[in-house]
């Protein structure tokens, strides 16, 4: 009984919907930036109940834009909702909202790729990176175009404990374009697996939860959008500096459809390439025959282990990058690059 009393208490009182804020406000999507609305609050529901219990929960809302995920975060029962929007014409709406759950909700008109979450919080609710997570929660509707350097620079707080995860494990419940999501939650051996895949696995348990439509959103965009649960581990599963786990799987990524070993050469120099790759493969008992895809995350750990052992009796190997070599290399009769053709993930 004490309990139904308290969650109707964190329930919101009657306010104008979704649709009558975009009309009220006159707030026409902007492509620019990525904008598509959901207006469904059982859908707003589902998103935030992938975040887990949110009961007196601090939470850091990215692009609230007309407000439906924040209305379902704070029914959810969080008490401290900090929301990073972009676009000035959203604020009102988000001030009608804040009044509606008076000191539950504050407002940051900014940018979420370079705004400060380590200074948004109180040290007081940090948790040791061994216990529990803290009762911090990052939610969002990503905007499409910030999804990819968002969570790359993310995972890199993640590895250095910066950021949000200067609380602890922060979870992360997340839209991505469906074909990302699927490349972050890509199983070793699958058609999806990709850089992504792995840079977020070997730091985070990452969960696919579920995918939303394009026809859930107004305006409708051209794919349909997967929400992503990330949890931090404890112990990330490669345990070198995050710039140098990258570099390693960016390379051997970088021709996805070839034997891999075709990508370990590019951590090397042209002088050195032939015997250090052998080298590296054969530290790492990895066979030099499997496509990136098929690789497992201990064997790009093993992989990131012999590139640092070697990376330590030869330090220059660090700088070296094969992207800028082949750029100041002059192109070949037909124009093209003169080695294979990138792939990109
Ligand atoms: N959360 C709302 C919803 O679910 O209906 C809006 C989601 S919409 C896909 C993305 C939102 O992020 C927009 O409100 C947009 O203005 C905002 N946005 C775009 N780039 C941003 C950035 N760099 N920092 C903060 N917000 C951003």
């Amino acid at each position: 009984m004490a309990a139904s009393t308290k969650l109707s208490s964190f329930r919101l009182p009657p306010l104008p919907t979704i649709g009558e804020i975009i009309k009220l406000y006159n707030l026409r999507a902007e492509k620019h930036l990525s904008q598509n609305f959901l207006l469904d609050l059982r859908l707003t529901d589902k998103i935030v109940r992938q975040a887990g219990c949110l009961r007196d929960a601090h939470v850091c809302e990215v692009g609230p834009g007309p407000g439906g995920l924040t209305r379902s975060i704070l029914n959810a029962g969080a008490t401290d909702v900090l929301v990073v929007e972009k676009d000035t014409r959203f604020i009102s709406g988000l001030k009608l909202l804040s009044e509606a759950a008076p000191g539950r909700v504050r407002i940051v008109h900014g940018d979420i790729l370079t705004y400060r979450m380590d200074r948004g919080f109180p040290d007081t609710i940090s948790k040791p990176w061994d216990g529990d997570p803290p009762n911090l929660h990052i939610i969002g509707n990503l905007p499409f175009n910030v999804s990819t350097p968002l969570i790359i620079k993310w995972l890199e707080n993640i590895a250095n404990r910066t950021g949000p995860f200067a609380f602890g494990r922060t979870q992360l419940t997340l839209t991505f374009q469906k074909e990302v999501a699927e490349r972050l939650t890509a199983s070793t051996g699958s058609k999806q697996r990709s850089r992504l895949s792995i840079m977020a696995q070997y730091l985070c348990t990452v969960h696919n939860c579920f995918t939303i439509p394009g026809r859930a959103f107004v305006p409708k965009p051209k794919v349909d959008v997967g929400v992503v649960h990330f949890t931090p581990l404890v112990q990330p599963q490669i345990q070198h500096p995050f710039k140098l786990v990258e570099k390693v799987i960016r390379n051997v990524f970088q021709f996805r459809r070839k034997y891999c070993y075709k990508g370990v050469e590019k951590l090397f120099p042209e002088a050195s390439r032939f015997e250090l790759t052998q080298k590296m493969l054969q530290n790492a008992d990895v066979d030099p025959t499997l496509r990136p895809t098929e690789l497992t995350i201990p064997q790009f750990r093993a992989l990131a282990d012999a590139y640092a052992h070697l990376c330590m009796h030869e330090p220059s190997l660090l700088h070296y990058e094969f992207r800028e070599e082949l750029r100041l290399k002059p192109l070949t009769k037909q124009g093209n690059k003169p080695e294979d053709t990138f792939i990109m993930d």
